[in-house]
């Protein structure tokens, strides 16, 4: 190796130690950080884990060392029957006084811990309500959550308080078996014979410890290969369960998923994809099923030729006078428990040194910016009387997205005027509210409410200013009052005010229940299910009656009737007159209305101008207006 070759493998090994430096320090903030956040969620979940620990660890031993005093008794020819008695007595009492008590900590543990887990799903949710819109739609971070919350007790944060008291019961069972070791050793065989003396020789116990050892050691080393087979798997082979799960939640557990199902026979299709799916968790997963296989054989066969051994000396030494026949029944059982000690404490060192990389990705996930809580400007009341809203050559690309869904949007629009929206399918539409309403945020240009970044408002602020309906608007399975005014307290006249409003008011009047009528069946039997007309329904009135500043409408009669979507669109005009209102509509002839039309093409505005301009423009407008017309000629 040349001098420059010796400096660079010296540099490269130096930085590597530094990055690995960092990444343990790293790893040991996370670690603190999610022990304080367990102890806060539930102070009592570590000092219950810890006794639990400790009643664990002790409770063999109790089996042990009384079944060796029963057994030592016996085999004295003085025995005390009424002694006897007495140790059979506490082995019984002692050992279900043990189990229940290990019984009541254990449920107890598992309350706490199920506690902790309803709040780290509480986090993940609110997690994915707080980020950016937009990147909430992006599959690597949806993974991501799907991962966290599948995790449960396994990995992750709460996977550390079983970490945590695996080690504790493990250094407790070292401990006692340890002392129980020295004892078994300082027992000398008696007689003058060489196999006494061989039994007694300090080599011979040597030996022992040594083979003791490696039995040990053999074991957690195929422990550890396991294990990081396994993690090198995990990623891949939890992809496809992880599909298979969303899967079945949406095909099986959504009622109004049924109808398609039916209609397009695709419950094969279903099957089909969920057996390959299967099928692809299983060869993923196959090759560590069978390498776990291969190394635990010989593991296993080493542990047994070692316990046979463990026998022979135990034997031998009992023969030779060493202790009573009561004894080998301890010290056979001290040699076995502390291999499982040994064993857990090192199984658990290395889940806890693996499940730090899952801890990781959770507080990874948390910490994510929420990126549209930034803004601290009020929206105030007199922006509230007197806006316009501009796009300033504003492009926007989805997460992941090949390319921009909008390219050099720029408008004006302002209190007072409603805009149309029309334009193909995919053409941006939709994207294009999306921003305005700051769901989510363009890479390029700028969008100002009164010459002022909208980012730079208050982000709660900024959404109160808008009532929407969105083209796929959810009704909750929540009570119908509650649905509208989207909050359990509400001003029931104004709610049934809204309803009457958005056509609902005569549905109204055949529910018995009113406002209280539950939504759907999954809370209540008597639940109702509402038509998509009726539901649109709700998902208007519910704009309504949150009678914001501004208006935005997506294809909100789109499952209507005419009639019904003529008198709504006559009741929209009459509410949004003193406001500033957007509506996307396929249906030209009911944009005739609005002061301005933006027609959308491939993510730009391709014309603008009222109905009439854009008839006389002769361009894509005009030919979309045409297709419709020759329907109703
Ligand atoms: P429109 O409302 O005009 O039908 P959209 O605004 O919904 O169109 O979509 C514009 C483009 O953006 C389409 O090409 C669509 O495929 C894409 N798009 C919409 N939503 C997402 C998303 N969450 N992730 C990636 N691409 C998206």
């Amino acid at each position: 190796m040349s001098k420059a070759d010796k400096k660079a493998a010296k540099r490269q090994a130096q930085e590597t130690e530094a990055s690995a430096a960092e990444k343990a320090g790293a790893a040991s903030k996370q670690m603190k950080r999610a022990i304080v956040y367990l102890a806060k969620e539930s102070p009592g979940i570590f000092p219950l884990a810890l006794l639990q620990a400790v009643m664990e660890a002790a409770y063999p031993y109790i089996g042990i060392l009384l079944s060796a005093g029963i057994l030592t008794e016996l085999a004295d020819p003085g025995r005390s029957m009424s002694h006897l008695f007495r140790m059979a007595l506490l082995l019984v009492g002692l050992n279900f006084l043990g189990r229940r008590m290990m019984d009541f900590g254990g449920q107890l543990l598992d309350v706490l811990q199920y506690t902790v887990l309803k709040h780290i799903e509480r986090a993940v949710a609110e997690k994915a309500w707080k980020m950016d819109y937009a990147m909430s739609a992006d599959p690597r971070i949806n993974e991501t959550k799907q991962r966290i919350t599948r995790w449960h007790y396994g990995r992750g944060v709460l996977a550390l308080v079983g970490q945590v008291r695996g080690v504790f019961q493990a250094l407790v069972t070292i401990g006692i078996s340890i002392a129980l070791v020295a004892e078994f050793f300082r027992a000398k065989a008696v007689g003058e014979d060489r196999t006494a003396a061989l039994l007694n020789h300090w080599a011979v116990s040597v030996l022992f410890l040594v083979l003791l050892s490696f039995s040990i050691i053999y074991s957690i080393y195929t422990s550890f290969r396991i294990q990081k087979y396994y993690f090198k798997t995990n990623e891949t082979s939890e992809k496809p369960i992880n599909r298979m799960m969303y899967l079945m939640d949406s095909c099986f557990s959504k009622y109004r998923n049924g109808k398609d199902i039916r209609m397009f026979h695709a419950k094969k299709q279903i099957s089909g994809k969920l057996r390959a799916l299967g099928g692809e968790y299983l060869r993923e997963i196959e090759p560590a099923f069978r390498y776990e296989r291969r190394k635990t054989f010989y593991s296993i066969l080493i542990s047994r030729c070692f316990d046979l051994l463990v026998y022979l000396f135990v034997g031998a030494k009992a023969i030779f006078g060493a202790f009573g026949v009561g004894s080998i029944l301890k010290y056979t059982g001290m040699v076995t428990q502390l291999g499982d000690g040994v064993t857990r404490l090192c199984d658990t060192v290395r889940d806890f040194l693996q499940n730090l990389e899952y801890v990781e990705v959770y507080f990874r996930y948390l910490d994510m910016p929420n990126a549209t809580a930034e803004g601290t400007l009020p929206v105030t009341q007199e922006i509230r009387d007197n806006y316009e809203f501009e796009f300033r050559n504003v492009t926007f690309a989805y997460p992941g997205a090949p390319g921009p869904s909008l390219s050099g949007i720029s408008c004006r629009f302002r209190k007072g005027e409603k805009i149309a929206i029309v334009g193909r399918n995919g053409s941006g539409k939709t994207t294009f509210i999306k921003l305005l309403c700051r769901l989510c945020d363009p890479q390029e240009g700028e969008i100002l409410l009164n010459g002022v970044d909208i980012r730079k408002y208050q982000y709660q602020e900024y959404l109160s200013f808008f009532s929407t309906v969105f083209q796929d608007y959810q009704i909750f399975d929540f009570k119908l009052g509650e649905n509208v005014a989207a909050e359990s307290e509400y001003d029931g006249e104004r709610v049934k005010e809204a309803l009457e409003n958005a056509g609902f008011g005569e549905r109204l009047s055949t529910l018995a229940d009113g406002l209280d009528t539950q939504l759907f069946k999954r809370f209540s039997e008597d639940g109702v299910e509402l038509s998509g007309g009726e539901s649109q329904k709700v998902a208007i009135a519910r704009c309504l009656y949150k009678d914001a500043p501004y208006v935005v409408l997506d294809e909100p009669t789109a499952a209507l009737d005419p009639v019904a979507e003529a008198d709504i669109y006559q009741r929209m005009n009459r509410f949004t007159r003193d406001k500033g209102a957007i509506y996307i509509s396929h249906r030209l002839s009911s944009c005739h209305f609005c002061h301005r039309i933006l027609v959308f093409e491939e993510g730009r505005i391709a014309e603008q101008g009222s109905h009439e301009e854009l008839l006389a423009a002769k361009g894509l407008y005009r030919r979309l207006w045409d297709a419709q017309a020759q329907y109703y000629a």
